[in-house]
């Protein structure tokens, strides 16, 4: 099969990560930018990572034949500083002329702080300033439905937004409907830990139809499958869905939003 990995943390990946995602028909893998397992200790370590993101990772995938794209922000887990989350976005416009940069993301709510929303919504502004699509993290388990809520009251105020180039990622049974309903995009992760199951995620699927949806593993630094989306397709085979429906879930529904990036040539 081919298929796109929408949402993959490869810098905390081995390289026989790659080899893996390759073997299995991954030709596409977006990497939003995101918490490294710890905090960084100055702006200056977000300008490495930037670079880590725009330089070096897509060389260690072009290694194994996977186009490598990726996402910038500062994170919400790392943004409730409002004065070092601007001097990091500050960092951000000149990294947005690399040729693997999609939009803004995965910016989003942590802990629900006020301070995390005023900067997830100037983050929102950038996006909207370059006309670049947004990719949305929501927070987990007892947080999640309060986040989603917060995050698409702030996006109903931004007027000017182009819902369609938005995606909200990490949806869940309770969070879906309320996220498609208002015209965004919406991402299911599949996490051994926490987030969907596969079994889970062809539920949703089942239920919600196949419009304005993609899967991911958003592999990290923590006990996470990089293979989750493949063997979810298994899954969806197993339950009787047809070859054309997964190749949309997995492959023409991610290219249908990612198009919508100037820097995405596939
Ligand atoms: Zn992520």
């Amino acid at each position: 099969m081919k298929y796109i990995e929408p949402h993959a943390h490869m810098v905390s990946r081995t390289t026989d990560d790659y080899q893996k995602l390759a073997l299995v028909g991954c030709e596409i893998l977006c990497e939003p930018a995101f918490w490294a397992g710890f905090d960084r200790s100055s702006a200056q370590g977000f300008y490495d990572y930037f670079r880590q993101l725009t330089e070096y990772e897509p060389r260690r995938a072009e290694k194994f034949g996977i186009k490598h794209y990726c996402w910038l922000c500062i994170n919400p887990k790392e943004a409730d500083d409002p004065v070092f989350a601007r001097e990091v976005m500050s960092l951000i416009p000149d990294f947005l002329e690399k040729s693997n940069v999609l939009g803004i993301g995965e910016i989003g709510l942590n802990k629900n702080t006020r301070n995390e929303l005023t900067i997830f919504e100037e983050h929102v502004q950038i996006a909207v300033d370059y006309d670049l699509p947004i990719l949305i993290h929501t927070p987990h388990l007892e947080d999640k439905r309060k986040g989603t809520k917060l995050i698409l009251d702030a996006l109903a105020n931004q007027k000017t937004l182009n819902r369609s180039k938005v995606i909200i990622d990490h949806v869940e049974e309770h969070t879906v409907g309320m996220v498609l309903d208002q015209g965004y995009w919406a991402g299911m992760t599949l996490y051994p830990e926490s987030k969907c199951t596969p079994n889970r995620a062809i539920d949703i699927l089942e239920i919600y139809g196949k419009e304005r949806l993609w899967m991911n593993s958003a592999c990290d630094w923590g006990v996470s499958d990089p293979l989750a989306v493949p063997k979810c397709a298994l899954e969806m085979k197993k339950r009787g869905h047809d070859a054309q429906a997964i190749e949309q879930v997995i492959y023409q529904n991610p290219l249908e939003f990612l198009r919508q990036s100037p820097r995405f040539l596939a």
